[in-house]
């Protein structure tokens, strides 16, 4: 038996799918939010969360050799992950050609998953991973093989190709391991304090200036303490001064 036929994860273990999507776009965020339930929104993910309700909304189509299925659940008991795919379209094809029979709808089909993101198309390798972990659930609940899906990314209006290529799988099973990891370690990273810390919404709950690598809560804390009551401060009088408290400590 190949690795990939092994059910390695049992349905209560299962992950959801969008923590690897965060996952890539910063560990930090991903634990913020899945493992200390911290959420806030800005104008970036409220304008995530319409355009998913839009994917979301209407029924399933079919147009001839094409059939549109929308928020179809997915798992992968391989990977340990499961979610909901915005919209995952099926194609008609030959089995010669890859087609796999699909249950309850007749002839054989290729999927073809595709994601509703906001945003531009630059910086979207997290939304890529995304995608082929849905890619990947599919294949494992069809026995398919999907060469390729798409993201809709909303500020252009049209959809970017992505190829499931050797690459891509490879970095989403290790994306799924290490988010598998983290929830296990149950420990929030440090900060990686870089440009996509301007546009995140948990910046605020993230402190990601002063909650970095290398940089340590205390003398933070003591920073506030010193702003706020400088050691020559005057009208500091009587008992201790914060900011001696605050050097007596980190001697
Ligand atoms: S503010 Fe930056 S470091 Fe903090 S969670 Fe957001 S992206 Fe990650």
């Amino acid at each position: 038996m190949t690795l990939s036929a092994l059910s390695m994860y049992t349905e209560d273990q299962l992950l959801p799918l969008s923590a690897v999507s965060q996952y890539v776009h910063c560990p930090r965020r991903c634990a913020l939010i899945h493992l200390e339930q911290v959420w806030s929104d800005n104008v970036f993910t409220a304008e995530g969360c319409v355009l998913h309700d839009k994917a979301h909304s209407g029924a399933s189509e079919s147009r001839g050799d094409l059939k549109i299925l929308r928020s179809l659940r997915l798992r992968s008991l391989r990977l340990g992950i499961t979610g909901v795919a915005d919209v995952v379209e099926l194609h008609r094809i030959a089995p010669s050609e890859g087609g796999v029979c699909i249950p309850g709808i007749g002839g054989t089909w290729l999927p073809f998953p595709v994601e509703y993101k906001r945003g531009a198309a630059k910086d979207i390798r997290c939304y890529e991973v995304q995608l082929c972990a849905q890619a990947l659930c599919i294949e494992e609940m069809l026995s398919a093989r999907i060469p390729e899906g798409a993201l809709f990314l909303g500020e252009k209006q049209h959809r970017t190709p992505v190829a499931f290529d050797a690459v891509l799988r490879a970095e989403t099973e290790a994306v799924c391991q290490a988010v598998q990891n983290l929830f296990a370690a149950g420990v929030t990273p440090p900060a990686d304090h870089n440009k996509r810390c301007s546009s995140c919404s948990l910046m605020e709950a993230c402190l990601p200036q002063s909650a970095g690598y290398g940089k340590s809560a205390r003398k933070w804390l003591f920073r506030q303490i010193e702003e706020i009551c400088p050691r020559d401060d005057p009208t500091v009088v009587g008992g201790d001064n914060p900011a001696a408290v605050r050097d007596r400590n980190l001697s």
